[in-house]
């Protein structure tokens, strides 16, 4: 528990760096914490810390910490991979999903929101990488679908979500990010009703300051605060991966 003291100190002077690098204020930038495969008592002591906004991948693993951290009250984003049988129970938990990648899901949702009367914040996740291993609508299809959504009375979109290129190349990275802040300016130009484009939230453990300096207003962190995770990346990001291969 110390360590996440710590670590958690450690990305808040890394994220203050950046902002100073980038002529930002650092209160325009939100810590996520990405707390799949973290356990509660982790996340309840990263909140109580003065944390006030977590990520989940897995829906399962979202309803089982949402429960047992309730107390502390969390904003709670979905990070993850959606499947549409999985709308009903995402709904429950989290006030924004920042995942969606295909109309197809989006109409599940906003099916699932009408019946339910209720309303719900999206982020558009881009593939700006261009990897097949990465979810996310290439981004010469995200103005197409980020109309589409739009239509969804109920579905609010809020910004964008990207996933940076793995890699130690930073000029590689850099532009995956450019390429969203890129987007996200082309998308306010058009005005389209229904959608806002304050967010861009992109920007991990290794490739934070790069992010920050092309423009996030949410960092996504997990290893650098809560340590390795023992499942590979590949579990969350890809569906055809499975544990047992
Ligand atoms: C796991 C995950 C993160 C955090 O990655 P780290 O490298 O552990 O900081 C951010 N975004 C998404 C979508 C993730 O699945």
């Amino acid at each position: 528990m110390k360590n996440i003291a710590h670590n958690l100190n450690i990305i808040h002077s890394r994220i203050s760096q950046a902002c100073k690098k980038a002529n930002r204020s650092s209160e325009d930038i939100r810590l996520l914490l990405a707390t799949k495969t973290v356990g509660s008592d982790k996340i309840n002591f990263a909140l109580q810390q003065g944390e006030s906004l977590i990520g989940e991948n897995k829906v399962q693993e979202l309803k089982q910490k949402c429960t047992a951290i309730k107390e502390l009250n969390p904003e709670v984003h979905f990070i993850g991979h959606l499947q549409s049988n999985k709308v009903k129970e995402v709904i429950k938990w989290a006030t924004c999903i920042e995942s969606i990648d295909r109309i197809s899901i989006a109409d599940k949702l906003h099916q699932r929101l009408i019946f339910e009367k209720k309303e719900i914040d999206v982020y558009i996740q881009v593939n700006t990488s261009f990897e097949d291993s990465k979810f996310g609508v290439l981004p010469e299809k995200a103005i197409e679908l980020v109309k589409s959504v739009s239509k969804y009375k109920n579905i609010h979109i809020k910004g964008l979500m990207t996933i940076g290129l793995l890699s130690s190349e930073s000029t590689e990275i850099r532009k995956c990010f450019q390429l969203l802040k890129r987007l996200q300016q082309d998308i306010i130009e058009l005005q389209i009703p229904n959608v806002e484009m304050n967010e861009l939230s992109m920007g991990m453990s290794g490739d934070l300051e790069i992010a920050i300096e092309e423009g996030a207003t949410i960092v996504r962190v997990g290893t650098a605060i809560f340590g390795e995770r023992i499942y590979p990346d590949s579990y969350y990001w890809n569906e055809t991966e499975s544990l047992n291969k």
